[in-house]
């Protein structure tokens, strides 16, 4: 029997690898970001848990500017939380 492989990724906050599924896939649309939750959207990601403190932790520290080696501006960061809320809601 082969083994499956489950792909793991590591969380830009706090740093833990964790199974990908687990996490939450942040994008680089061109000019904005937008949070992956269906795993289609192209361009470069970075991953985070799906839990407020590392999503607080990430607009906190602007942890996005390092992943994207860019700087992010706080409307992203904002808009990025917002849209983390709205899911959670759900
Ligand atoms: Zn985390």
């Amino acid at each position: 029997m082969a083994t499956n492989k489950i792909p793991m990724r590591m969380c830009i906050a706090c740093k833990e690898n964790k199974p990908k599924r687990e996490l939450i896939r942040i994008v680089r649309l061109d000019d904005r970001f937008e949070l992956d939750f269906t795993g289609k959207l192209n361009g470069r990601g970075a991953y985070i848990c799906n839990n407020a403190d590392c999503v607080e932790a990430m607009c906190k520290h602007k942890l996005l500017s390092k992943s994207f080696k860019m700087n992010v501006p706080m409307a992203e960061y904002d808009y990025l939380r917002g849209k983390f809320l709205e899911n959670r809601e759900n």
